[in-house]
Order: C-alpha cells, then structure tokens, then sequence
C-alpha cells in the first residue's frame, strides 16, 4: 500500500524511441534521485522496454494518472545530451513537427542509441606487454620489420595510425600481436592544438577573416559569398585558428561524404590538431568514438555531414558550413531538416558565430544578408590572380549533334586540347540512353513501380530505373510486339563517353557519375589524379559541381543546358543558375583563364542571359522578386503534407478529410491551403504519392496552422499501409 502522507510521486518526462507525437511521463523508483534532463532511461511501452531520453518534469496534472508507469532504470547520471543540445533538439521537433522520440536519439552515437555507455574517445593503438618489454636482445633476427616495431615501441606506445605512417604494414602488426608481445590500447590524442603558418591574405579576405573573429564568443550569422576560387576555404583556416588558439572546438559541416578528404587534407596541412570526421558511412565504433572525442573535448575540429549538426561539443566555438547552398544538406527522411537551418540555431543556443560559405548562396541566405540579419561578406576576386572564366553560349537548334557535342563546343574541344589542357563536359544524366523504345510498336521500357522511364545501361547491360534502383535484363525483342527494332534515344554520360572516345582517339577519358564513383574515397583519388594529369576529357553529372577543384580545367562544355531550363520545381531556376555558375567556376583555375560553352536550344531564355551577364547577386535580385510575386519563401512560409499509400485512392481520401476538417478550425486566414494534389512523379517504389500543400505570409504562420493539421491527422483513422508525414520547408518537388 501507497505511503498516503506522499502522494507526491515524483514523475520524469522522456521521450521514448518511437514515432509518437507525444512524450510519456513515468513514475520514479522510490528514493530514485531524478535524473538529469539528457540522461536515458529505460521504461516500458507497451509490452517493450525502450531507451528514452529525460526531457524535463512533468507539470502537476499528470499525477493524478493512474495509468502511469514505473522508470525501469535510470542508465546516466549525468546528462549525456547537453543543455543545449536538447535545446536544439526540443526546438527541431517543434519546429519540424517531428515525434520527439525520433528527434532526441539524433543527440546520441549509435551504441548510446541502444543504451549502451559511451565509447572511449581515444584512438586504438598498441604498448608492448611484459614478454614484449622483456624481448632478448638477438631476439626476432629473422624478421627485421617485427624487431623494429617492439623497438618502436619501447620508446612509448602509438596509436595504430603512427605506425602505418612510419611504415609498418598491417601484417607486422599482426604478427608480433600474434607473437603475443604487444597488446591493443586505447590512446588520448594530447598534442597541443598549434596552427601553421597562414596564407598571407588578400585585403577582401583580410576583412572577412577580421570581421568573423571578432564575433567570436557571441552568436552572429557570416554570410561569405566568394566566387569560386576566391579563397573562402583560406578565411575558414585562419578563423578556425583563431578559435584554436583560443582552446575552443569548431563543428565544419559539409554537404558530401566526397568533399571530406579533401578538406581534411588542408586542415592536416594546416592544424597540427585532433580532427575527427562524422558521417553515416563510418562503421559505428569509428563513429561512437568520434562522438566522444567530441564530447569529452578532446578533439579540436570535427568535420561531418550534415547529422554532425547534432554531435556533443564540449567547448563549441565556431561553426562553419560549406556549400551552404547544396541540397544534400537537407534530410529527406525521418526529421527533415536543414543542415543549415539546425546549424543558425545552434549557433544561436551555443552563443557563437556561424560561417555559411558558398559561391552561389542559396536565395534564403543572400535574402537574410541583404536585410542585414546576416553579416555578408564578399570575395569578389579568384585568389591567386586566376582570371574569371569566360560565357558564351551555343545555339543548336537545327544543328547536326554527334552525341550531343556542337561542330562549335567539338572545335573548342578540340583546340583545348591540342594545348594539352583539360576538358570538363557536364552532362547531368548517367546511364548510356534514358529511353528503350520499339520503332515497330511504340513500346517504351517503363519502370513497373514508378511512373517513369527506365534507363539503358551497356556496361553492364540493364534496364534500370533511377528512382526506386529497379533493375531488369536488357529485352532483345519488344515485349509486346517481339520485333527485334528496339533502339536507345536520348544521352546519358556512357554513350557520350564513348563517341568522345572514338573522336579523340589516345586521350584519356575520366567518367564521373553514381556508377563510376562508389566509395567516399573514390572522388578524392579521381581529383587528385586529374590535378596531376595532361590532356584529358573529364565527363560527368552534377557530381562535378560538388566543390572540387579541377585546377588544370580550361574549356567547360554544358551540352543540354535544356534539361534542367523547364523543371516542375519552383527552384528550377535558382538550381539551373547554380550549376552554371558552379560548373563554370571549376575551370581556369591555374595561371590560364577558362571557357564556358552552353548548349542550349532556348538561347533567350531570361536565366541564361542573366547567368552570362551578372553577378550572383544580380541574379538572385531577380529570382527573389520572383519570389515575392509568387509568395514563394524565402519571402513567405511553405510546407506540405506528404502522403504514401499503396492504394492510389487511400491517400488522397485521407488528405481531402484533413482539408475539410482543417477549415473548420479558425485562425487560418493568413494561410492558404493546396491540394490535395497527386506528386509530380505520382507513384514510386510502389507507393502512392500525394500531398497538400500549406503556403503564407511567414514561416511562423504556416508552423501554427500545422500544428492544427498534426492534430486532426492524428485524430484521423488511417489504412494500416498509409504513411503521413510532414515537410516544413520543403525541397522536393509539389
Ligand atoms: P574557394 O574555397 O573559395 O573555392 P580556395 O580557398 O580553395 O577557394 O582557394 C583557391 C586557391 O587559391 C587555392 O589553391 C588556395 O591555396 C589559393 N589561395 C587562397 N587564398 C590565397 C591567398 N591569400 N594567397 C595566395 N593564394 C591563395
Ligand atoms: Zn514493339
Ligand atoms: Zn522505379
């Protein structure tokens, strides 16, 4: 029986590992000290028992629940997840509208996600153990190499890393561990955090460097627009050092795995330093470890993808964020977020300056900046005294194409490369032919799940379908009139690839698609290879555009600007522009200036007059008065509600009732509802697509007016296969 002079059971509020919109409230062992907000707990659900995460007391009207449940065990005692992580990770949740219980576990490594402690963060390495200390003299005659590990090591023990560097091969390793003389050891990495000699930079630089210093120890947002080449990565440095010097840690996010070796290499160069990386492609005990190094304060950079947004930091100083336009900073599933937006608001929580640095920033920032809200801050110069590259377009309608290249872009080629210079053709479509068609019938090789076409591959031969990876064997007869007339139509990066080959015979080609560059390293030993190379023909999709450096570059070819000129998507334009300019900035990097050649059957077409003749600024001036015309963010809210269902009907029912319910409710007469509409690519992966589409004045009036869409949705009853989800500021397609 209760103790009725205590009704006061003490409660603790968690968010459970599941996809519930709410957070449970338990009751606490008896003369359980409660534990800390960000520590985990485990406690029952159902018939489960789940980690959590503590996210504050409940208020008083909980307790007299009677529903309510026991904590099982409190497993820290300290927060594992600072204060103001869980800051950032309670307002994400608002503010994306995602169930808590699936946003706090992103505060957490994988291993603490399944309720294990921390990992150590040191480094793994090896010490000699007594029999290694007590190796005779002529010990280990015969093999050389193993002698000279144990004696390596009797000066001291090293991290694995160490001795790879000072040349021992894995196999030694093994062996003398076989030999039972040395042991594994986890390692603190306590070198001093120095800072090498700087660039000495130029005044633009100069300024940007200052500016953001000085900032430092508050919360300010740094727009730097730099055009590429201008040297943005070199003011990253310096104000990285800056904080260094100061013993404070810099989170630098970027948007591609690919992009990581190569930073990583400058700041090696640069920092004599712990530098961890954090990225979804990194075994769970690197990425554990790294998370602690973090944590624990060891590490002075960390360099991730965009969910180290969310890593522990111990001494937070600066953040940085490259490319801060990419797409690939944005999530798209589970929480979707933006990299970038977590990344303000951390700054924010963290009192300290952001750096968002692009050469093509995206129309959210360069409004941000225009207003004042960011300080903006501009490289208008190529460092290095590198000349900006040179426009100009080519008009091929009615033109004779071989493999889509101009008589006009094929001589520029070709004079580039009598030079012994490099070629960069963007093509952004892999695959050797996007359509498969019968000449007899008019059958067209389609994906069975999505509504789209399948792709034709010849290396090795498949049908295969972009959007959901569905692969077939290549027909050699129509499947439904069994002619043998079926024919490739359209470009992709193989087919090109291979009339290049034919017509520059003995030049090396270099294909850069999803095909051709799997693994993080892949694009890393490609861009160093090329820097290194003569004449060449480098062909590749927007892959290229990602912010590698092709210094030895100086004819770019766009051979279907087309493509991406007439999108469904509202940032059509703004991506179209980008690339351009992007793709453009990757040649003349070196002492020789570069040309652009632009394929285009629209050559009036409004973006590519304005991409030849302004500036990133002067472009972007005309897009957000598009913008605002439009109502379209940055200068007003969007926000959908997607919907998945195998039956096409199922989900658009379910979005009609949500409308018609949502009008009932008031207070959403600044807000205008669309939909429910079909997805542009209705069905995909076997799922039915729909959504409704939530646009207004602000994105705060748009997040009000979802929170009443959350509510009826999940009063709704749903068919158990149908999924709802909600996109706050959205990027795909409506
Ligand atoms: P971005 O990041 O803007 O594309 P980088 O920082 O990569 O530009 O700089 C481009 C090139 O210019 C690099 O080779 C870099 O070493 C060089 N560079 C940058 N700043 C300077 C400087 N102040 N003086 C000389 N060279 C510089
Ligand atoms: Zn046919
Ligand atoms: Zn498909």
């Amino acid at each position: 029986m209760r103790d009725t002079s205590d009704t006061e059971d003490k409660l603790i509020r968690c968010a459970m590992a599941l996809p519930l919109r709410d957070t449970l409230d338990y009751r606490l062992p008896p003369n359980a000290p409660a534990p800390p907000t960000g520590a985990r707990v485990i406690a029952p659900v159902g018939r489960r028992r789940l980690v959590g995460v503590v996210c504050g007391q409940p208020g008083s009207t909980a307790i007299t629940n009677d529903k309510l449940r026991d904590l099982e065990s409190i497993l820290d005692e300290q927060p594992l997840i600072s204060a103001d992580v869980m800051a950032l990770l309670g307002w994400a949740s608002t503010y994306y509208q995602h169930p808590p219980g699936e946003t706090y576990p992103l505060g957490l490594s994988p291993r603490e996600r399944r309720g294990e402690p921390p990992a150590t963060s040191g480094l793994p390495g090896f010490q000699l153990n007594l029999r290694g200390k007590g190796l005779a003299e002529h010990g280990l005659e015969r093999a050389p190499r193993q002698r000279a590990l144990v004696d390596a090591l009797l000066e001291r023990p090293m991290t694995r890393a160490e001795l790879i560097c000072k040349g021992f091969s894995p196999g030694t390793l093994r062996a003398v561990l076989a030999r039972q003389l040395i042991e594994p050891v986890t390692l603190q990495d306590h070198q001093p955090w120095l800072c090498h000699e700087p660039l000495p930079a130029n005044s633009e630089q100069a300024e940007a460097i200052r500016t953001i210093n000085s900032s430092l120890g508050n919360f300010q947002c740094h727009l730097l627009e730099g055009v590429t080449g201008s040297g943005k990565t070199e003011v990253y440095l310096q104000c990285i050092a800056t904080a260094l010097r100061q013993q404070l840690q810099v989170l630098v996010l970027v948007p591609e795995i690919g992009l990581t070796p190569q930073l990583l290499r400058r700041f090696r160069a640069r920092f004599s330093a712990p530098i961890v990386t954090l990225h979804s492609h990194m075994g769970d005990a690197e990425r554990d470890r790294n998370w602690q190094a973090a944590r624990d304060g060891t590490a002075a950079i960390i360099l991730g993808t965009r969910s180290a947004v969310f890593a522990p930091l111990a001494r937070l100083g600066l953040i940085v964020i490259d490319e801060e336009h990419d797409a690939s900073l944005i999530q798209q599933d589970g929480l979707r977020y933006s990299g970038r937006d977590v990344a303000v608001k951390r700054a924010q929580l963290a009192q300290c300056p952001v750096v968002l640095g692009s050469a093509t920033p995206s129309l959210e920032s360069m409004a941000n900046a225009s207003t004042g809200r960011y300080q903006w801050l501009k490289l208008t110069k190529r460092a290095g005294g590198a000349q900006p590259p040179e426009k100009n377009i080519i008009d091929i309608r009615g033109l004779a194409l071989e493999a889509g290249m101009s008589p006009a872009l094929d001589a520029a080629v070709s004079a580039t490369l009598a030079e012994g210079e490099q070629v960069l053709l963007f093509l952004n479509r892999r695959g050797f032919a996007p359509t498969l068609l019968c000449q007899d019938c008019g059958w067209v090789a389609e994906c069975e799940h999505c509504d789209a076409r399948r792709t034709l591959h010849k290396r090795p031969p498949r049908l295969q379908c972009h959007h959901c990876a569905g692969t077939t064997p290549l027909p050699r007869r129509c499947p439904r009139c069994d002619q043998a007339r079926l024919v490739a139509s359209g470009l992709g990066t193989e087919q090109t690839e291979q009339v290049v080959q034919q017509r520059y015979p003995g030049i090396p080609i270099y294909r850069v698609d999803s095909d051709t560059m799997s693994g993080r390293h892949a694009m890393a030993a490609f861009t160093e290879e090329v820097a290194n190379a003569g004449a060449c023909v480098i062909l590749g999709t927007q892959m290229l555009t990602k912010g590698h450096h092709f210094p030895r570059v100086t004819c770019v070819g766009i051979v279907d600007a087309d493509t991406l000129l007439f999108s469904p998507d509202f940032r059509g334009e703004e991506r179209l522009a980008q690339l351009l300019t992007q793709v453009g900035g990757r040649a003349g990097r070196g002492d020789r200036p570069g040309r652009v050649h632009i394929q285009t059957r629209h050559p009036d077409h409004p973006v590519l007059a304005s991409v030849l003749e302004l500036s990133w600024a002067g472009i972007c001036h005309g897009l957000l008065e598009q913008r605002q015309q439009q109502g379209l963010p940055p200068s007003g809210g969007l926000a959908a509600v997607r919907c998945d269902s195998p039956r096409p009907e199922e989900g658009m029912r379910f979005l009609e009732t949500l409308v018609k319910e949502l009008q009932k409710h008031p207070g959403g007469d600044a807000t205008r509802v669309v939909g429910p509409l079909q997805a542009p690519m209705a069905r995909r992966a076997g799922l039915y697509r729909c959504h409704v589409v939530l646009t207004g004045p602000s994105r705060r009036a748009v997040q009000a007016r979802m929170s009443q869409v959350v509510a009826i949705a999940m009063a709704q009853r749903t068919p158990s296969k149908l999924r709802w989800f909600i996109d706050i500021d959205p990027l795909e397609p409506l």
